[in-house]
């Protein structure tokens, strides 16, 4: 048997990593505690001083006395009460963890007690307990941080590190409970103060400014017994690292292998491997689906049921990037490589000439705005991103990938280089020109129906069985969508009017098209308007295959109709439209970070 002192600062070294992992913990047993306010307080990167003040519930003399032993909790008195838990602790480690390896002090009083009660411990021994006055809540004042234990003291790091990591974990919390106050001094400077009775919006806007919020979109959704919200960012704001990513799981700053996985699948293919996107995850669920107590720290969680919550948080993240694009699974995304329908040529461009590549002038994302916005200064200078017009205004431009590009060339007689204020894209022209010619229909078929063409001879369109019977079952969709199709017999059809948007492409290769994606999205196509949708992403790529060139002058086009695509990021089907290499990842990879 190990004496109680060796288990607790064993215990210790679970829950207590470095300063951060107590401001947790503190952080935590204040918002538990009811409180509308918290101060923070932190000198030397933690390691002299961490010190959390709140309004809370306060403790009395002889709570404050048992909170410091091991196992001595409030919130719990039965294993199964983990199973609905509605704080954030539970575990009645942490306080006494904390005091076992620092020179700590505790204030408090309860509401109602006439006074409050003063503990002073020093590496988990009682120096001294007395009655004193201070306001309702309590202050916990933690000093000298692995005093007493110098192999953990090793393994601080430098003042700046361990003062970075202070302010992720009391950032955290603010974005966790935007509803209270809060506010963090640093070695002595004045507090840092976000107000209370906020929401997330509000919290996100104090924590990050202005900027932020504006390259955000808004997550909400709800399916499966799966609540899901807060704030995606935009594709190309992908950071290099994780540290402009929360996760949220009922309430609980927290994470999870399942959401980790979620994350990168709703952004794979629209930001480049190894980057991560800004996001703001509130997952909610029962909490009995959730086993909390995976960890220590409570760092990690897992979920009971997988299934339901992969679906809606992948879900939910895509949906809030494409506003208008119906909901879709991750699987029904991925193209067919190479599934080419038979007789449709492959899209071939005309080679940008060379010399002329830097001749081309700076286009404006928008038209009416101003093409270039000026000289820039050096490449680092461009992560300030680009002195915008200053009328910009409406939602497209909010999310529009670059407020000007210029067309640098050609590589591979396929994909376009183009450079913009935030670096370096390529630019698959297919899946563009699909995106745009996509938004540009579906626009068009909501707000009353598609301009349509009649067709000079009509076409005589003969499928093989397979391919004629989805075209049946989709006959009034198509005509809704401005499709002139009739059955003439023997899976044979007769096109007189195609969608002005598709005129000149063949209601053959139209058509034969349509029914081989139809079959790949099989029963997901669902309801009638997913079969529009579904039909309407066909006969784009069929269009779009059977151009055979686009000029300069279109390309050119092309990105500026891009740039305002309301999901420019991907095709209609989800393949990516452009690769982007900002300038922070150049300068990395020029080893100039
Ligand atoms: P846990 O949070 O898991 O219960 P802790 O060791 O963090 O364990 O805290 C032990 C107990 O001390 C809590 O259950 C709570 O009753 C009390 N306590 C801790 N911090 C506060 C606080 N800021 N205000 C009121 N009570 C507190
Ligand atoms: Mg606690």
């Amino acid at each position: 048997m190990l004496p109680p002192h060796v288990v607790n600062k064993i215990a210790a070294g679970e829950v207590v990593e470095r300063p951060a992992s107590v401001l947790k913990e503190l952080l935590e047993n204040s918002i538990d505690a009811g409180a509308g306010r918290v101060n923070v307080t932190v000198a030397e990167g933690g390691r002299r001083l961490v010190s959390v003040a709140d309004d809370g519930c306060g403790m009395g003399r002889d709570d404050a006395l048992l909170a410091i032993e091991p196992h001595a909790t409030s919130k719990i008195r039965d294993v199964d009460d983990i199973e609905h838990i509605g704080t954030l602790g539970f575990r009645g480690e942490a306080l006494a963890a904390v005091a076992s390896v620092s020179r700590f002090r505790l204030v408090s009083r309860a509401e109602g007690d006439a006074a409050g009660v003063e503990v002073v411990v020093s590496g988990g021994r009682v120096q001294d307990v007395r009655e004193t006055g201070c306001p309702r809540g309590t202050l916990i004042e933690v000093r000298d941080l692995f005093f007493n234990v110098p192999a953990r003291r090793k393994f601080l790091r430098s003042h700046a590190t361990e003062l970075g990591r202070l302010r992720s974990a009391y950032i955290e919390q603010a974005l966790a409970h935007p509803g209270v106050a809060m506010s963090l001094a640093v070695d002595g400077k004045d507090p840092d103060v976000l107000p209370g009775g906020a929401d997330l919006a509000e919290r996100i806007r104090a924590v990050f400014g202005p900027d932020m919020i504006q390259r955000l979109k808004p997550i909400e959704s709800e399916s499966g017994g799966v609540r899901v919200a807060g704030f995606a960012g935009i594709p190309t704001l992908a950071r290099s690292d994780r540290s402009e990513q929360f996760v949220f799981i009922n309430g609980r700053a927290t994470s999870a292998p399942l959401i980790a996985h979620c994350i990168r699948e709703a952004y794979r293919g629209i930001i480049a491997p190894d980057t991560y996107a800004s996001l703001f995850l509130f997952v909610e669920t029962d909490p009995a689906e959730v086993d909390v107590n995976v960890h220590p720290t409570k760092r990690e969680v897992r979920f009971r049921q997988t299934s339901a919550v992969r679906d809606s948080v992948i879900e939910a993240i895509r949906r809030a990037l494409s506003a208008s694009a119906p909901p879709r699974t991750a699987t029904a995304e991925q193209p067919k490589a190479g599934a080419v329908a038979p007789g449709l040529p492959e899209l071939a461009i005309t080679n940008l000439p060379q010399s002329r590549a830097f001749r081309y002038p700076r286009l404006a994302a928008f038209p009416g705005d101003p093409p270039y916005a000026g000289p820039r200064a050096g490449a680092a200078g461009h992560e300030e991103g680009p002195a915008a017009p200053a009328d910009v205004s409406g939602d497209a431009k909010r999310h529009s990938p670059w407020s000007w590009c210029r067309v640098l060339g050609q590589v591979g007689g396929l994909y376009v280089v183009l450079e913009t204020e935030d670096g370096l894209v390529l630019m698959d022209p297919h899946a563009a020109h699909e995106r745009v010619l996509f938004e540009t229909f579906m626009k068009a078929v909501d707000s009353g129906g598609a301009d349509v063409q009649r067709l000079l001879i009509p076409e005589t369109v003969a499928l093989q069985p397979g391919d004629a019977e989805r075209v049946r079952k989709s006959m009034a969709e198509l005509n809704r969508l401005g499709f002139g199709v009739s059955e003439f017999g023997e899976n044979t059809f007769i096109a007189d009017a195609l969608p002005a948007a598709f005129a000149g492409v063949g209601a053959n290769a139209i058509l034969v098209e349509t029914a081989r994606q139809l079959e790949q999205a099989g029963p997901r196509a669902g309801p009638s308007s997913g079969r529009e949708e579904a039909i309407a992403r066909a006969a784009c790529k069929a269009a779009v295959r059977a151009r055979d060139r686009l000029s300069l002058d279109e390309i050119e086009r092309l990105v500026v109709d891009l740039a305002a695509a309301e999901m420019p990021y991907t095709c209609p089907h989800g393949r990516p439209t452009m690769v982007l290499m900002g300038f922070r990842e150049l300068n990395r990879k020029f080893g100039r970070e």
